[in-house]
C-alpha cells in the first residue's frame, strides 16, 4: 500500500449576471457571477475533489448534493473544511495542491496571492505547498465565450500524522 497517494479534481460553473464571483474563498468584483447552488466556487470544487479522490471517498456531487436545502448559498470553505476532516479521519495527511483556474476574464493574476492564503490556511498546509495557475482559454469555447469559469486541481496527499 502507496505511502503516497495522488487526486485529481475538476469543476465548471456557468457565468451569469446577478451572481457573486467567488473563487478560491475570494471574492472578486466582476460584472458576471458563478451559477450554482452554493456560492459555485468552481476552484474550491475542483480542491475538494481532488482530495476526496486521492482518498478514494466519494466526491463532492455525492457528499453535498445541490438538492440538500442545507447547501445553499454555501460557503464553500467551510465544505472544503469538512473535506479536510474526512481526509484526516481516513488517516491521510494533505502534501500539496495546485490548481489551474482557466477564466477568459477577469484577470486573476491580483487575487492569487489572496487565494493561495484561503487555500492554505482551510488545507492547514504552507502557502508554498498551494498552487495557483490563472489562464484564459485564447478565446475559444465556452469558457473563451466568457460564458463559464472552469478548475482542474491535483492533491497529494500523506499516509500518517501531520508532521
Ligand atoms: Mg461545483
Amino acid at each position: 500500500m502507496s505511502v503516497y497517494r495522488v487526486g485529481l479534481g475538476y469543476d465548471v460553473h456557468r457565468l451569469a449576471a446577478k451572481r457573486p464571483l467567488v473563487l478560491g474563498g475570494v471574492r472578486i468584483p466582476f460584472r458576471l457571477g458563478l451559477c450554482g447552488h452554493s456560492d459555485a466556487d468552481a476552484l474550491l470544487h475542483a480542491v475538494c475533489d481532488a482530495l476526496l479522490g486521492a482518498c478514494g471517498l466519494p466526491d463532492i456531487g455525492e457528499l453535498f448534493p445541490d438538492s440538500d436545502p442545507r447547501y445553499r448559498g454555501a460557503d464553500s470553505r467551510d465544505l472544503l473544511a469538512r473535506v479536510v476532516r474526512a481526509v484526516k479521519a481516513r488517516g491521510y495527511v494533505v502534501c500539496n495542491v495546485d490548481a489551474v483556474v482557466i477564466a477568459q476574464e477577469p484577470k486573476l493574476a491580483g487575487y492569487k496571492p489572496a487565494m493561495r492564503r484561503q487555500l492554505s490556511r482551510v488545507l492547514g498546509i504552507k502557502g508554498e505547498s498551494v498552487g495557483i495557475q490563472a489562464k484564459t482559454n485564447e478565446g475559444l469555447g465556452e469558457t473563451g465565450a466568457k460564458k463559464a469559469i472552469a478548475c482542474h486541481a491535483v492533491a497529494l496527499v500523506r499516509k500518517g500524522r501531520a508532521r
